[in-house]
């Protein structure tokens, strides 16, 4: 099967590289990368006291840092300052150290497009993508912008005044403190940091081994020797499962409902020829473009074929696995590929562990924690040390901060996203949220770039509000996100919702996003209005 997907990508690889210099989405991608550039000139938006900045970024993680280079490359003049909540930049990659952690999208496509990712491999540990997003940082300037141990937690909107006032708690003392910017853009990812979720099991306290949160992995654990059950059927517990495989006495991931899993080769040989042959920039946004084109005709072919693609799923698994392995009860998930998250596993690791004997997947539900490991409903009992809960996240949309916009509560799942970037009626503020078909950046570098371009027009025009409205005539609303896994479900009435229709409806497509991104940005949707009389521009 792998050969068929191989095929696949093959098959669209040529066609996609022709366009590339011709296509005018591919003017996004190919444009000549921007250096940084000294800070300089106006503020763009209003302001009086020294704390004030143009653009507060909330977050310093992948999105925020990105979003802090554009600014200083396609908003030349901006001030702005990063407020991050934790001791340390890079968010989710900081964060996540449980065995294997990497990620499991291409670093080509996961990397800035102002930045080429120059390593060879595209699958890479979470370690080598935390250097990398603080060596941009580093590199454009971002470091000294951020201030740690600030977490954001409310924004109140004044019209009159058009800024924002944004209360800053300090994670260390408490104390709180107020200071106000012009435009507020939240990349704070989209989950509580400080605890995953975990089902509450009759029984837990009886257990007498380790239960152990991805989330919370302890520095010093070590699973050598030990009998350890992986509780989930998600990315997290295929990374974890072929990394401790080789170490521990025994494996066993315990699922509920199984997941799709696709194994891609970590080795690209078009991209080894590419940056063998072009200048290092120029290989990077091709190499780029062509991954991106892949993921979206995976994508594309999955949800517009979901039998073919189930079938050359089970195919490529079942060659990787033992002889008789019961595929229909551990690997035959009751949804369509792409329903939820797919996993993907680079070179068939977790399909080899499985192989060897050093893991296996049991499908069954848990009845009870016992003192020596779980029981369950069809009466097995696994016996453990270690218990690890993949069991997922807490969604936290924007932050978890309180918004108002003139003393009136924004209640985000009640509000549509303009461009899945903004929310309807409330002024100022962006959000960086990712793609949850392909790489998270495609998306967010597409907010960023806009969000400076909307910036710049609005200091040429002399403009210092814009609010995303609702088309006058009404349309349908739905969901933002239509994945059907656990933690949308559990989170749904939480998240903001979109329309029918451009500019409000998400369509997790990154080449029609890129098209859409590129309108001007005085194109339908966004209310402009100076500041009012007491309000002057910075000159
Ligand atoms: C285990 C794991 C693996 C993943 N692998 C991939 C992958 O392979 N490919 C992919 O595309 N995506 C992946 N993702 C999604 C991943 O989160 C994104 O790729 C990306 O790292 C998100 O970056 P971010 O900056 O938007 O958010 P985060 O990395 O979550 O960073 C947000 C930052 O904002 C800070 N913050 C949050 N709220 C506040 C507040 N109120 N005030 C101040 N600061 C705040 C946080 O402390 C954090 O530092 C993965 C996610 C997880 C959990």
């Amino acid at each position: 099967m792998e050969d068929a997907w191989r095929a696949l990508w093959r098959a669209t690889y040529v066609i996609h590289l022709t366009k590339v210099l011709h296509n005018p989405v591919a003017g996004v991608i190919l444009a000549p990368v921007t250096t940084p550039s000294a800070r300089s000139g106006p503020s763009v938006l209003p302001g009086p006291s020294a704390e004030h900045v143009d653009v507060l970024i909330v977050g310093a993680g992948l999105s925020g840092i990105g979003a802090a280079c554009r600014l200083q490359t396609d908003a030349p003049g901006t001030s702005f300052a990063i407020v991050e909540a934790r001791s340390a930049s890079g968010g989710t990659w900081d964060l996540f150290r449980f065995p294997g952690m990497r990620s499991d999208s291409d670093m080509f496509t996961l990397g800035y497009p102002f930045r080429p990712w120059t390593q060879s491999r595209a699958i890479v540990g979470g370690q080598e993508i935390l250097r990398y997003v603080r060596d941009t940082a580093a590199a454009y300037d971002v470091d000294r912008h951020i201030s740690y141990h600030c977490r954001v937690v409310r924004a109140d909107w004044s019209g009159q005044d058009a800024r924002w006032t944004v209360t800053v708690e300090d994670t260390v003392t408490g104390a709180r403190a107020e200071r106000t910017c012009g435009f507020l853009y939240i990349c704070s990812g989209y989950y509580r940091y400080d605890h995953g979720y975990t089902p509450d099991w009759p029984g837990r306290s009886d257990f007498a081994g380790l239960v152990v949160h991805p989330q919370q992995w302890p520095e010093d654990l070590d699973l050598t020797g030990q009998r350890v059950v992986v509780i989930g059927s998600g990315a997290t517990a295929v990374t974890i499962v072929p990394a401790v495989a080789g170490t521990a006495a025994s494996v066993t991931m315990l699922q509920r409902s199984p997941s799709y899993i696709l194994s891609l080769p970590n080795e690209d040989p078009v991209a080894d020829l590419l940056r063998k042959t072009l200048p290092e920039r120029q290989a990077y946004a091709a190499v780029r473009w062509k991954n991106a084109r892949m993921t979206t005709a995976i994508y594309g072919f999955c949800r517009r074929h979901p039998a073919r693609a189930r079938a050359m799923l089970r195919r490529g698994a079942l060659k990787r696995l033992p002889a008789g392995y019961d595929f229909n009860t551990h690997l035959t998930p009751a949804y369509e590929p792409w329903d939820q998250r797919m996993c993907l596993v680079p070179n068939g690791d977790f399909f080899a562990a499985i192989k060897s004997g050093r893991a296996e997947i049991v499908t069954d539900h848990i009845e009870e924690f016992t003192e020596t490991g779980l029981r369950l409903r069809s009466g097995r009992h696994l016996e453990a040390d270690v218990v690890v809960t993949a069991t997922g996240l807490n969604l936290l949309p924007l932050g978890g901060i309180d918004m108002t916009v003139d003393a009136e509560e924004v209640v985000v799942g009640q509000r549509v996203a303009y461009k899945g970037m903004m929310l309807d009626a409330v002024p100022n503020m962006a959000f960086a949220i990712g793609y949850t078909n392909a790489s998270w950046t495609l998306k967010v570098d597409l907010v960023a770039r806009y969000v400076s371009r909307m910036l710049q027009y609005m200091r040429q025009h002399g403009y210092a509000v814009v609010t995303p409205r609702l088309p006058p005539e009404g349309m349908a609303i739905s969901p933002l996100i239509d994945m059907t896994s656990g933690y949308f479900e559990r989170s749904r009435a939480a998240l903001p919702r979109q329309g029918d229709r451009a500019p409000w409806r998400l369509r997790q497509h990154y080449f029609k996003d890129a098209a859409l991104f590129r309108m001007p940005v005085d194109a339908d949707g966004l209310e402009f209005r100076s500041a009012s009389p007491a309000v002057q521009l910075t000159p």
